[in-house]
C-alpha cells in the first residue's frame, strides 16, 4: 500500500529534479507505525538523502468553501486543497524537521527530504499552519520547539489568541500532534 509504483516515482522524481534542483535517486519506501503514545507516524523504511522524494501526497482535493471542518488540508493553490490520504496523511509536524512539504503536480504535493534520513527515522515536517482559534499544542519536543504546529510568523498572534482563550476559559485543553 505504501510503495511507490517505480516508474511513478522516476517521473515525479523527474519534476522535482527540474523545478527543484534537488539530485536524483530513485526507489521505495516509508511505513506507518507506532509513535510513542502520540498515535501513528510516518517512518523511513530505507535511507533517504538530502534532495530526495520520500512520498507522494496524494488525498481529496477540495475547494476552498468545501474543507470548512477539516483542520487538516494542504494548499494546493488559492482556490485548490488537498486533504491527504493514507500514508501521506501520517506524517507528523516537527518545529525541527527532516523533510519539507513540496507542490509535485497539479493535485499532489511531495515530501523531500532535507537531511539524511536513516531506516527506522520518522518523517516530519513543519507545518507552518496559520494561528488558529483551537490552538494546535505542539509536542515535538525539539529543543528549539515553538510551542504551537504554526509558523514562526504567526507565533506572536498565536500568543494572542492563547492568552485570550485561557482567560476565558480555564483550563480545557486541546492538542495536536
Ligand atoms: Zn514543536
Amino acid at each position: 500500500m505504501t510503495q511507490m509504483e517505480k516508474s511513478r516515482r522516476k517521473d515525479l522524481q523527474a519534476i522535482i529534479d527540474r523545478d527543484y534542483d534537488y539530485r536524483t535517486y530513485s526507489d521505495d519506501d516509508v511505513v506507518v507505525a507506532e509513535v510513542g503514545k502520540h498515535g501513528l507516524g510516518l517512518f523511513a523504511n530505507r535511507q533517504f538523502l538530502p534532495g530526495e522524494l520520500v512520498i507522494e501526497i496524494s488525498g481529496q482535493v477540495l475547494r476552498q468553501d468545501e474543507y470548512g471542518a477539516s483542520s487538516y488540508v494542504m494548499e494546493l493553490s488559492k482556490k485548490l486543497y488537498l486533504e491527504p490520504g493514507i500514508p501521506g496523511a501520517f506524517a507528523n509536524h516537527s518545529c525541527n524537521p527532516n523533510s519539507e512539504l513540496i507542490r509535485l503536480t497539479k493535485y499532489t504535493m511531495g515530501l523531500v527530504a532535507i537531511c539524511n534520513l536513516e531506516a527506522g527515522t520518522e518523517i516530519c515536517y513543519d507545518y507552518q499552519w496559520p494561528a488558529l482559534e483551537w490552538i494546535p499544542r505542539c509536542r515535538c519536543n525539539s529543543p528549539n520547539c515553538r510551542g504551537w504546529v504554526v509558523a514562526e510568523k504567526e507565533i506572536s498572534k498565536m500568543k494572542k489568541i492563547a492568552k485570550r482563550k485561557s482567560s476565558k476559559q480555564n483550563g480545557k485543553k486541546s492538542r495536536a500532534h
